[in-house]
């Protein structure tokens, strides 16, 4: 797409009317300490004034405010001047004590500031403010491309798609629901009338609703591609800034602007930074005016325009739809939402297949497999996934992208970016082991739908000493509480298998304990699973669905319900650590075995891990507490 600014280009010679002020200002400044050159009149102390005066020897005298100068009858020596100059002291008698010595004497009139000082004392402090604004503007990225008053024009940028730059439906896949909905209103865009004819409201506002990198922003852009309509582009931060009102003018110059364009698209980025319920900002102190009236302002916007023929259409994406306010999601503004997920199976497919094709692939590359190992990728992790790969081909200088390279950037992008450089000690490196096919063994055990891939040593990223790679065998939508019990199992084999080898823990189980215990947590609070506290939800559906945020808040409950979640959470987990303990008691020499394994070759994995996991049992006391 052509990216067009549609703002005012840099006004050079706003640059050198400032520099011209500065100068004078500088000037003016330096003037008040430049001696007065008509001032060299030598000084002397005003006692010697005073005894000159008593002594009948000052012909005349002028006096100024902070000086009096005056000149004598006959000069005390030979070539001293005449003129003599001091510093008048407050001094309420010396006019009379002048007359009684016969000086004649005048005082200077009270200064009158010239028309030049005046009208600068005018001129200058606003500019010096004006100034420091547009220094703050800039600062602010509000363009150091506009003038110094324009803070309140949009900043949208306006895509006028172009042929060949064009997005359309077909560089979005796996997000098939969303592209139907969205043809629609590709259709609106196109014929209008076909819906105005008979009586048919065409809908203003669509909300684009899923986790990060689904692709919201890049259907967006397909829908103005596809309708061939320009599409005005804008963060919902953006309208939030440094100036109050700022934000509210915005609103309206974009709205603005976009009539005169239409039909187009007006599409909001991040609408939750502007449009968060206003009940949850309540009673905050200094409150959130600024945000407030800049949501009032798109609410208003979104009621006023209803051109028939000529439709505006406001797309926006959010990640945290249940913060929006509610006033946003009446009939008439964003009354459609849209969900855009992270693909399935076949949409990861279809995504790798587009990405794949920029690429140069090498023969028997098998993308279904890649597919099948990136479970919980969104698009943009697809298309970052791919482009790894390729880096890494282009390092060793092969032409062609192969699995190998695939394989390897989707540990990359799983567990960041390996880290041979960082080596562990020996005794480090063998709890790190253990640790390792501890959660091995007792994943291979547990129900579920996945398998143990891989384990390996290699430290990766900033955080993971070693890993286990689960990876699922098919898809899954629903765990069941047998699954949620195998993972939390699973999870504490790490820290469990420390402990049956070494008797002593380390710190390396610190997040898997972490994920164990919201696991557990969310299967009391959230699923209802617990038999004791009953299919209830006791965490509120909050925080953010997509965002992963697990700080639900909790339903207002008795302390001794309280006090009962706490002690099922505890338990779930405790049963769950008691079996890995078991599991691992059990199959002692096996674990032995593949540590020893590992801490020969770092990785083992395929056919080798499988043959040698199938060599764990299950005993039975494992199998009760289950
Ligand atoms: P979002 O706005 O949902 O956070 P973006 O639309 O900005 O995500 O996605 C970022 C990039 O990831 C896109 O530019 C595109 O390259 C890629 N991408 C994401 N989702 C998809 C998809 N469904 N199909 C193809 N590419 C995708
Ligand atoms: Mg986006
Ligand atoms: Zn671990």
């Amino acid at each position: 797409m052509a990216i067009r600014q549609d703002e005012n280009q840099p006004n050079r010679r706003v640059g050198i009317v400032n520099l011209i002020l500065i100068g004078f200002g500088v000037l003016l400044l330096l003037s008040n300490f430049l001696p007065n050159p008509g001032a060299q009149v030598p000084r002397v102390p005003y006692s010697l004034f005073i005894d000159q005066v008593n002594d009948n020897n000052v012909k005349r005298a002028y006096i100024t405010s902070d000086q009096i100068r005056y000149e004598l009858k006959t000069p005390p020596a030979e070539d001293a001047p005449m003129v003599l100059s001091t510093t008048p002291i407050f001094d309420m008698d010396l006019p009379q004590r002048l007359e009684e010595h016969g000086v004649e004497f005048a005082a200077a009139p009270p200064k009158k500031p010239s028309f030049i000082t005046t009208a600068l004392s005018w001129v200058v402090p606003p500019l010096i403010f004006i100034l420091v604004l547009q220094f703050f503007a800039r600062r602010s990225g509000m363009g150091g491309a506009q003038g110094a008053l324009s803070f309140t024009k949009s900043k949208a940028k306006v895509y006028v798609p172009d042929e060949e730059s064009r997005v359309t439906f077909a560089d979005v896949a796996g997000v098939d629901e969303a592209k139907a909905e969205l043809t629609e209103i590709v259709d609106f865009l196109k014929t209008p009338e076909r819906y105005t004819a008979i009586g048919a409201r065409i809908p203003k506002g669509v909300l684009l609703v899923g986790p990060p990198g689904t692709g919201k922003t890049l259907l967006s852009k397909a829908v103005a591609g596809e309708a061939s309509v320009p599409f005005f582009i804008i963060s919902g931060s953006e309208f939030v800034e440094l100036f109050v009102g700022a934000g509210a003018a915005r609103v309206r110059d974009l709205f603005e602007e976009a009539k005169k364009k239409a039909p187009c698209i007006i599409f909001i980025d991040e609408l939750d930074a502007i449009g968060k319920s206003r009940a949850g900002s309540m009673g905050v102190v200094g409150g959130n005016d600024e945000r407030e009236q800049t949501l009032n302002q798109l609410l208003t916007e979104m009621d006023g325009f209803a051109a028939k023929d000529k439709p505006v259409i406001v797309l926006a994406a959010t990640n945290q739809p249940e913060t929006l306010d509610a006033a946003l999601l009446r009939p008439g503004r964003f009354d459609r939402q849209v969900l855009v997920d992270r693909p399935d199976l076949s949409g990861r497919r279809t995504i790798l297949d587009i990405y794949a094709k920029k690429v140069k692939l090498a023969d028997g590359v098998d993308l279904d497999r890649i597919a099948q190992a990136t479970a919980g990728f969104a698009g943009a992790d697809l298309a970052n996934l791919v482009n790894e790969a390729a880096l890494l081909a282009a390092r060793v200088r092969r032409t062609s992208v192969e699995q190998g390279d695939l394989n390897e950037a989707i540990e990359r992008v799983v567990a960041g970016l390996e880290k041979k450089s960082r080596v562990l000690q020996p005794d480090e490196k063998k709890v790190v082991a253990y640790h390792e096919v501890g959660h091995a063994i007792v994943g291979h055990l547990m129900p579920g739908g996945s398998k143990v891939a891989k384990i390996s040593i290699v430290p990766r990223g900033m955080s993971a000493l070693g890993y286990t790679l689960q990876l699922p065998t098919e898809e899954r939508f629903l765990n069941s509480k047998e699954d949620l019990e195998g993972q939390i199992a699973t999870l504490l084999g790490g820290r469990s298998a420390e402990e049956v080898v070494f008797g002593a823990i380390t710190t390396g189980a610190a997040n898997d304990l972490q994920r164990a215990t919201d696991i557990a947590e969310q299967m009391v609070g959230t699923f209802g699973m617990s038999s004791t506290l009953g299919p209830l939800a006791y965490d509120k559906q909050g925080g953010s669905r997509f965002l992963g945020g697990a700080n639900n808040p909790r339903r207002a409950v008795s302390d001794t319900t309280a006090q009962a979640i706490d002690r099922e959470v505890r338990s779930l987990v405790d049963r769950a650590h008691d079996r890995a303990l078991s599991i691992l008691h059990h199959n002692r020499d096996l674990l032995e075995r593949i540590a020893q394994e590992i801490l020969d070759k770092e990785v083992i994995e395929g056919d080798e891990l499988k043959g040698l996991l199938a060599e764990s049992v299950m005993p039975e006391e494992a199998r009760a507490l289950a």
